[in-house]
């Protein structure tokens, strides 16, 4: 029982530190070169050195869509 819950109590933490850390994760900014990318809101992700913005998935920067969504995201922020 007791060894039961100790289990338990450890698979939640660790779950919890790799979402964590997936959220914390900086992804490569294709604009200026650094990995400054950081998860701004849901789907949105936004570069802290040059400030460009991306669209991609809710917890990974990756998604199929992801490249029509940031050419229309550009195509906003130059028009
Ligand atoms: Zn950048």
């Amino acid at each position: 029982m007791a060894n039961a819950s100790i289990r338990y109590g450890a698979t939640i933490r660790k779950r919890y530190q790799k979402i964590k850390m997936e959220k914390r994760t900086l992804y490569h900014c294709e604009v200026c070169g650094r990995d400054a990318v950081r998860r701004k809101n849901t789907s949105i992700w936004e570069c802290k050195h040059c400030k460009t913005v991306y669209a991609g998935g809710a917890y990974t920067m990756t998604t199929p869509a992801g490249s029509a969504a940031k050419r229309l995201i550009e195509g906003i922020k130059t028009g």
